[in-house]
């Protein structure tokens, strides 16, 4: 069997385009635009590129875009005076502080401080407890951008057995709780998992995310199973001195057994931003008190 191609990108471009009509009748309704504040502490290139093509999306979604830079040695306080500014900045309806924050600040603390109704990375632990007990509130925009791709593909997932491979805070913790929330039958593997491949096996949804490349191989897979692949790693390409992305799952081989797979790049990556605008919109619309039908979104 070769499996069907799970398309991030397109998915992606198509909830931009939603998004973006949202952001136009929201400010038809409130006069001015929904607003997403990101910042950034310190040079980390990889930060930079990505906080520059958050912008540059946000704009292009009609939605205000404000940027926060502070010097790698600007001080914990001075960076909770900016999240601080921007909690009472009616502007503002989503703050996100780019991560890793250099080693002298507390990344936890300075979440704990941002608003959880401006949080739209959903770290905040109010957001956490949120998603845990079936409240709205915030959802880390991976596994968001996961489950969206899961249901489109599969429609209900309910009862449906499947194996999250990580257990991080940001992608594997929250991702077992959404296909909890949609009836799945939820296993968490990590690095102390014990027969990891017979675990994979039994899974009708599989998401790897576990940091380390083409780990999961098609021999791991149910056939027919919908493989969703997290994983970004850098390797080395054929081509002396070039590199290339490749994901947690070894696609060639999977793509052989699975359903259906996304691809490293072009599956799940496009969708995390998309899924940060889309958040930014829910806040704006939930903190202006106008109407959303979210899950259409
Ligand atoms: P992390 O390092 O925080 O967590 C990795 C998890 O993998 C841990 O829970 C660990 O227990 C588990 N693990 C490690 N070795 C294992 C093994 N041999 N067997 C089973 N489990 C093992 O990583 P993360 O932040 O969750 O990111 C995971 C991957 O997803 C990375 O490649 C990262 O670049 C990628 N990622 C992609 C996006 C995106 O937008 N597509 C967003 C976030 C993370």
């Amino acid at each position: 069997m070769t499996a069907a191609i799970i398309d991030g990108k397109a998915f992606a471009e198509a909830l931009r385009a939603r998004l973006a009509e949202k952001a136009a009748s929201f400010e038809a309704a409130t006069g001015r635009k929904a607003g997403l504040a990101v910042v950034l502490v310190g040079e980390d290139p990889a930060s930079q590129v990505y906080v520059r093509s958050k912008g540059k999306q946000t704009v292009a979604c009609g939605m205000a875009s404000f940027e926060h830079k502070l010097p790698a040695d600007a001080s914990e306080a001075e960076l909770l005076a900016v999240v601080a500014a921007l909690n009472a900045d009616p502007a503002v309806d989503g703050i996100l502080v780019q991560l890793p924050l250099p080693g002298h600040m507390d990344e936890a603390k300075v979440i704990s401080t941002i608003d959880p109704d401006k949080d739209v990375d959903g770290f905040h632990v109010i957001n956490v407890g949120r998603l845990s007990t079936g409240m709205p509130g915030f959802v880390p925009c991976t596994p968001l951008g996961c489950i969206m791709l899961l249901k489109d593909r599969l429609g209900s997932l309910s009862g449906l057995d499947a194996v999250v491979i990580g257990r991080s805070n940001i992608v594997g913790k929250p991702m077992a709780q959404l296909l909890l929330a949609e009836s799945c039958t939820v296993t968490v593997a990590h690095s102390r998992t014990r027969n990891l491949e017979e675990v994979v096996r039994r899974a009708d949804i599989v998401v790897a995310a576990v940091g380390r490349p083409e780990m999961v191989k098609g021999s791991w897979i149910k056939p027919g199973a919908t493989v969703i692949d997290v994983g970004i790693n850098r390797v080395p390409a054929a081509e002396e001195g070039k590199t290339r992305l490749v994901g947690d799952v070894d696609f060639a081989s999977a793509a052989e057994v699975a359903g259906a797979i996304t691809p490293v790049p072009g599956g799940v990556g496009p969708m995390t931003i998309a899924v940060l605008l889309r958040n930014a919109l829910v806040a704006a619309h939930r903190n202006a008190g106008v109407a959303l039908d979210e899950a259409a979104i």
